[in-house]
């Protein structure tokens, strides 16, 4: 595994040498604690050292199992060979020239990397971003400029941003909302195929849960007046809901039929995270626009709308773009990372992660009650605590006490859901198998404290 990681010494193991957080860590939380704004939180405050394949060092000498990535940013690790060469010496060469002032070509080649990967073999062109939010608002604008509609539909329990339209498109209020308002209008929300708690049932739901939407679509907003139709084809921080069958396609054609600009969110779910180039690919689904961002550039922030190339063009010249947009050394990254999910196949990959995962997880589901569903695709897979698995009631304690005893022993969870009750896998695909399973050894041995 190491091969796969710079840092070339960076072993690949957990470690857990002091408490964590540990003393060092804690002393530069007191300094951070002074100087970092008290919004801007942290899930766990060990400070990093290193990181690569999967693991992160902290300032302690402690070696953290990762089943974070960072957010689902480092799917070819935190120093992967391809992405460090390749952004080093495009650091060497220049930094900056701002691509809307001289153009370089490694922003081009980035956008013609999206136009193969991303799913259609219709034109396409892109845009790029330095941010998931900024792609989402970007892809708004563009909408709105083709359609010459305002309107924008997004669904419960989805995520889109911090900035204020991509708040305005984020279901949930705390952390994400509160008190940021206002929010911008001619934005509207409907159901989403939450199969795990729909009522009638999972079978039920895909068709029922498009039914709804659609129904409230054309009754409260008018399909005339939509520019653009917004979804996470897997949702990430509402709690990695897959959309039940048959939602999704439906969806898309009622957009398809009312000229809506169909906008697939794969900022989360894309590059390889699920186990495809981009998660909409499970149900043959060709958006018309799709937001990359996260794991598109190995850690580096970059981010793009991507899309038909009629629709891309719609906004007038100077119409998109920003300073910092597509940064050379982002973009060499994103070249870097993109060499290295080939290379490695890194899908393949994302695809034995979840074999392992639910396997494992499957045999805990059996064995604690707690655990009321097993979801997700790829190496973007989570698990949904409930009080009950009658009731289904969210058990958003038993989330943040397994996440604190899976963190004292040096593994790395995060939690989401609307209700805090899931807790969300997100290992770099380039971790080895042993560390895998020594992080699910962890998780088990988790369950059996509470
Ligand atoms: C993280 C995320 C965003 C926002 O990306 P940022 O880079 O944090 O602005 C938008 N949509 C989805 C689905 C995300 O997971």
């Amino acid at each position: 595994m190491t091969e796969l990681s710079g840092g070339a010494a960076l072993p690949q193991e957990r470690r857990v040498v002091t408490a964590i957080p540990g003393p060092k860590s804690l002393e530069l939380q007191a300094r951070r604690l002074n100087a970092v704004a008290g919004g801007v939180g942290s899930v766990l405050p060990v400070f990093t050292t290193r990181a690569g394949g999967g693991v992160i060092e902290d300032v302690d000498g402690n070696s953290l199992i990762d089943f974070g990535s960072g957010i689902a940013v480092t799917s070819v690790g935190a120093s992967a060979e391809a992405v460090v060469r390749r952004a080093s010496a495009q650091l060497a060469d220049f930094t900056h020239t701002c691509f809307m002032v001289t153009p370089y070509e490694g922003y081009v080649e980035v956008c013609e990397q999206l136009a193969e990967l991303t799913p259609g073999d219709h034109a396409k062109k892109s845009a790029l971003f330095n941010s998931g939010a900024e792609a989402v608002e970007n892809a708004v604008k563009i909408a709105r400029a083709y359609t010459k509609r305002q309107a924008v539909v997004v669904f419960d329990h989805g995520y889109h941003g911090r900035t204020n339209l991509t708040m305005a498109l984020t279901a949930k209020n705390m952390p994400y909302k509160h008190g940021f308002g206002p929010f911008a209008p001619e934005v509207y929300r409907v159901p989403v195929a939450y199969g795990y708690r729909w009522p009638t049932g999972p079978e039920n739901c895909g068709p029922e849960a498009a039914a709804q939407a659609i129904d409230q679509i054309t009754k409260q907003v008018g399909a005339e007046n939509v520019a653009a139709i917004i979804i996470e084809p897997v949702l990430g921080e509402g709690g990695f809901i897959e959309p039940a069958k048959g939602f999704l396609p439906a969806i898309v054609k009622f957009a398809n039929d009312n000229g809506i600009v169909f906008v697939a969110d794969e900022i989360q779910s894309g590059f390889c995270r699920t186990g495809q180039w981009f998660a909409c690919e499970d149900e043959g689904i060709v958006p018309d626009l799709i937001t990359t961002a996260k794991g598109i550039a190995g850690g580096l922030p970059l981010a793009a709308v991507t899309g038909r190339a009629e629709i891309m063009d719609a906004a007038h010249p100077g119409g998109l773009g920003g300073t910092y947009g597509g940064n050379p050394v982002a973009c060499a990254g994103a070249l870097g990372a993109i060499e290295t999910m080939r290379e490695l196949d890194l899908n393949a990959k994302a695809k034995r992660i979840e074999e392992v995962m639910k396997g494992r997880l499957a045999a805990m589901q059996e064995k604690f009650g707690i655990i009321g569903d097993i979801r997700g695709r790829g190496a973007m897979i989570a698990i949904e605590l409930v009080k009950d698995p009658v009731t289904k009631e969210p058990n958003p304690e038993a989330a943040g006490a397994l996440a604190k005893a899976c963190h004292a022993e040096g593994v790395l969870v995060l939690t989401c859901g609307t209700y805090g009750n899931v807790l969300r896998f997100l290992p770099p695909l380039v971790i080895g198998e042993d560390l895998l399973n020594e992080g699910l050894d962890i998780i088990e041995a988790g369950f059996a404290k509470l």
